[in-house]
């Protein structure tokens, strides 16, 4: 058959019929696997004032809020709430009380603008909203809003200080709604991915499988640098309650304040972003400088192969895993392990539950090894649709549960999947396919340019040209006929570079993607 499946052991996940909600199986697996002291190890810590949230802490307020929750505010299974928060110590308490009521957690991008959270608000129907000081002028008026940084929502966490005899009456399914996710919404319109408490089940059980720290060789001190919004940073979160780490939570994600943050907390685990590894290639700093580093996780965003050659070189003592994921079917589907050094470039083998398939995108017929299509997966991560949006969710998943990737990739004879691009950003050149990453990464192995992105522009004979915006490194005067040759030289005609527009700073989302739209929009409306 053509179907992949994961080369990595086996995992063995609670049988699906099981009433369980996806707090109590994170906290089973903390009360079960770990030797952690919890009323000295910190869960959290707030990067910006070093305030922290022991274990102990954490499984009090959790307890205490939920009860409060569930008799104070009426809070039941099915109910929706909308959280709009940037990074606090509070939030993790928040999600697991309201998980284990099987009330479902909606929570949004404080940057988004008005309008995006209107969209989302009426999307999800929430009954009360989560928000702060700080947020809340964001929101429509006449919602039953909880300020999370209030004395009125402390009180909540710590109002039952006995909380060993409050048990949750909940009965929660595996197949409950637990969280909606607001898709990145880099190319279109937002939509809320449906998430079960199987699928966190799942995803942190997958992804757990796949922590460099799961053998415990130490402390897992990680990062999370953005709110808590999007599935990848809730299942980190969640993953690491289970194997009591602790959470340096991040009030700014620059590069600067990441690189301060390492050093003050001895950060040994940060998911980043791949600008932020190519930032470390191009930067001043040496092993020394980032010492308690021990393991740098990319996703989101393709990592140029020599982006991470060169890391490796300046960087031995950091080791690289280079994941891909999806908000609707992984958050992480697949890593490369740093040992996996001959496949560098590749997004390594697919994580334990996940099984794929490689389809040509015209004829619909199942690929090979070697041959690129777009990429199917399917298991109990994956999503079971999105809300409100029938259409969309038959577009996505097909009558067998196989999720439509949109990305087109491929995979080697030892099962290592390449991502190539997203089909959607494909530029058609005279009915090829140039796929941008492959001239993003040529352009940012050129020393005098920091960063690139190429957009399709518009073009009589050909339909579409590649096009690249390009940040110059500081003190370099390359030019755009340079550029256009440096680039030519290491391509097929159909993929040379037609057109180039300096910039500042390529856009992109929190998770790193490049925001095309806003190039194209660019390129056409101030060529
Ligand atoms: P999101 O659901 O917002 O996390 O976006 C998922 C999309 O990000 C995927 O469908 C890919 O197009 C892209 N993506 C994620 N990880 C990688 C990676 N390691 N390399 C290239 N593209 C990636």
């Amino acid at each position: 058959t053509k179907i992949f499946r994961s080369l990595r052991p086996s995992i063995s996940l609670p049988p699906s019929s099981q009433p369980l909600s996806a707090t109590q199986f994170a906290l089973s697996l903390l009360h079960s696997t770990t030797t952690t002291n919890f009323s000295e190890t910190p869960f959290l810590i707030n990067a910006g004032n070093g305030h922290r949230v022991t274990y102990s802490d954490f499984l009090h307020q959790t307890k205490s809020l939920a009860f409060s929750l569930q008799k104070q505010y009426s809070l039941s299974k099915g109910d929706v709430a909308f959280i709009l928060s940037h990074n606090s110590l509070q939030i993790p308490s928040l999600y697991f009380s309201l998980l284990s009521l099987g009330v479902v957690i909606a929570p949004a991008n404080p940057d988004d603008s008005i309008s995006e959270l209107t969209h989302q608000i009426q999307l999800t129907r929430p009954i009360i909203v989560f928000a702060t000081s700080h947020t809340s002028d964001k929101l429509p008026p006449n919602f039953r809003t909880i300020l999370i940084d209030s004395p009125e929502f402390s009180s909540l966490l710590t109002q039952f200080s006995n909380t060993d005899s409050i048990g949750s009456d909940v009965v929660v399914n595996q197949s409950d709604i637990a969280a909606i996710i607001y898709s990145s919404g880099t190319t279109g319109r937002n939509k809320g991915v449906l998430l079960s408490h199987g699928n966190f089940i799942s995803r942190i059980t997958a992804y757990r499988a796949i922590d460099p720290f799961e053998t415990g060789i130490q402390q897992r001190v990680s990062l999370i640098r953005r709110p808590l919004f999007d599935s990848y940073c809730i299942v980190n979160m969640m993953k690491s309650a289970t194997m009591g780490g602790t959470l340096v939570l991040a009030e700014t994600s620059d590069f600067e304040s990441v690189l301060e943050t390492a050093h003050n907390y001895n950060l040994n685990y940060c998911p980043v972003p791949p600008s932020f590894i190519l930032a470390m290639v191009k930067s001043e700093l040496t092993n020394h400088d980032v010492r308690s580093m021990r393991f740098l996780l990319t996703c989101g965003a393709p990592l140029g192969k020599q982006v991470l050659a060169n890391f490796k070189e300046k960087f031995p003592n950091i080791e690289v895993l280079d994941a891909y994921g999806l908000t609707e079917g992984g958050p992480v589907a697949s890593m490369r392990f740093p040992d996996e050094i001959n496949q560098l470039g590749s997004v390594g083998r697919l994580v334990e539950v996940v099984e794929a398939k490689i389809v040509d995108p015209s004829t619909g017929e199942l690929l090979s090894p070697g041959q690129r299509g777009e990429l199917w997966v399917r298991g109990p991560t994956t999503t079971k649709g999105y809300i409100g949006d029938e259409k969309a969710t038959a577009e996505a998943i097909d009558s067998e549960g196989w999720l439509k990737t949109g990305d087109l990739c491929f995979f080697d004879s030892d099962g290592f999947l390449f991502i190539v691009d997203r089909l959607k950003d494909m530029i058609k050149y005279d009915g090829f396919q140039v796929p941008p990453a492959e001239l993003e990464h040529l352009l940012m192995s050129n020393n005098a340019i920091a960063d690139a992105a190429v957009v399709p522009y518009p073009d009589e004979e050909a339909g579409q040209i590649p096009m690249a915006f390009v940040v110059r490194k500081p003190g370099s005067t390359i030019t755009d006929a340079q550029i256009m040759d440096y680039i030519a030289k290491q391509v097929e005609p159909i993929k040379k570079i037609q057109r180039v527009a300096f910039v500042d700073s390529i856009p992109k989302s929190a998770a790193g993607k490049i925001l095309r739209r806003e190039l194209v929009n660019r390129a056409i409306f101030n060529p």
